[in-house]
């Protein structure tokens, strides 16, 4: 069987780590973090990510400064909202909870959001930055992912991963950060995506596969080399009457399966999606850090 990978383990260590580096900010520069988070609508998942979001942000010593609207607020008013935390000096991050209303052009949005304060790591300096393998916000659940890998002594280096899925939020960066000439990274890297021809004989050269793909099951045993190591990003919603809430969480992959033939796999929930919160938390504090000139 394989090794469980928790990503909420891990990121309740890094949470602790946080609150120490949160405190002496505060002691040493007077200095606390502070994120806003913007959501507009009323998307169930956003609702509970943005909760999740803050939990965290509440428990290491992030200040979260919520800014909730109708459906109907107006692009305009979100830019002049952005622009208004842009100048505002005790905030340090900004995050506007995706996806949003359909008469919002999400690309005006996230381009008027200042780099510096651009702590989901969506805008496209960020986005250069990582490319070429400068300093910058890295996206949250991508960084995450290399986290997950790295602290648990998983070597990337000259490894072959697969990606499934080319979102800019998820696969396309992870490709990014994985084939740069760095520590925790140097992989060889193959991105999938629905018009990939013999999917199959490629996830089966993988050294470390990634689902990022929004299906479950997904990836099934047979697409797995033995010891392979297997994450998946997926997040969907099956119906489930037993539930008191009438679904439940399921990945992009097959994980009873898998989970036989993998060498270490992620869960979901409980994999990712903690990462992905915990790099948030550490963009937000690298944000204040350059922010007050703290080393
Ligand atoms: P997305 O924008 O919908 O992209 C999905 C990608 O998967 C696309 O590139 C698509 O290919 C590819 N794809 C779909 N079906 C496929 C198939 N049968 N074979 C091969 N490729 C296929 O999704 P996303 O935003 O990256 O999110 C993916 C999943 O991760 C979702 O479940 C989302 O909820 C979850 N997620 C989780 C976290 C977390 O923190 N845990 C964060 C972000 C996203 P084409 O480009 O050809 O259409």
């Amino acid at each position: 069987m394989a090794k469980i990978l928790s990503g909420r383990d891990l990121a309740d260590k890094m949470k602790q780590e946080y609150k120490k580096e949160i405190e002496q900010m505060k002691q040493q520069h007077n200095v606390v973090p502070g994120l806003a988070v913007v959501l507009i609508g009323d998307n169930p998942a956003s609702l509970s990510y943005v909760k999740l979001k803050e939990k965290a942000c509440a428990e290491v010593g992030i200040v979260s400064h919520d800014h909730k609207f109708n459906t109907d607020y107006k692009e305009e008013e979100l830019l002049k909202l952005i622009n208004d935390l842009n100048n505002n000096n005790n905030i340090h991050g900004i995050l506007v909870q995706l996806p949003l209303p359909d008469h919002i052009n999400e690309e005006k949005v996230l381009y008027a959001i200042d780099p510096g304060k651009d702590v989901d790591g969506f805008h496209p300096v960020n986005v250069g930055k990582m490319m070429i393998g400068g300093s910058c916000f890295l996206p949250c659940t991508p960084h995450g992912i290399q986290q997950l890998l790295v602290r648990n002594d998983i070597e990337i280096q000259g490894k072959h991963v697969v990606i499934i899925g080319r979102s800019n939020i998820v696969g396309k960066p992870l490709a990014m950060i994985l084939i740069q000439k760095k520590p925790g990274a140097n992989a060889t890297v193959t991105l999938c995506h629905t018009r990939t021809k013999n999917i199959q004989e490629i996830t089966r050269t993988a050294d470390i596969l990634v689902a990022a793909v929004g299906r479950p099951h997904t990836v099934t045993k047979d697409m797995v080399k033995q010891g392979a190591v297997v994450i998946d990003v997926g997040v969907n919603r099956v119906e489930d009457k037993t539930r008191k809430r009438g679904y439940r969480l399921v990945g992009d992959v097959d994980f009873e399966e898998v989970s036989e033939k993998a060498s270490a796999i992620t869960p979901v929930p409980g994999g990712v999606g903690p990462m992905t919160i915990s790099m948030l938390l550490h963009n937000t504090i690298q944000a204040a850090k350059k922010h007050a000139g703290i080393e």
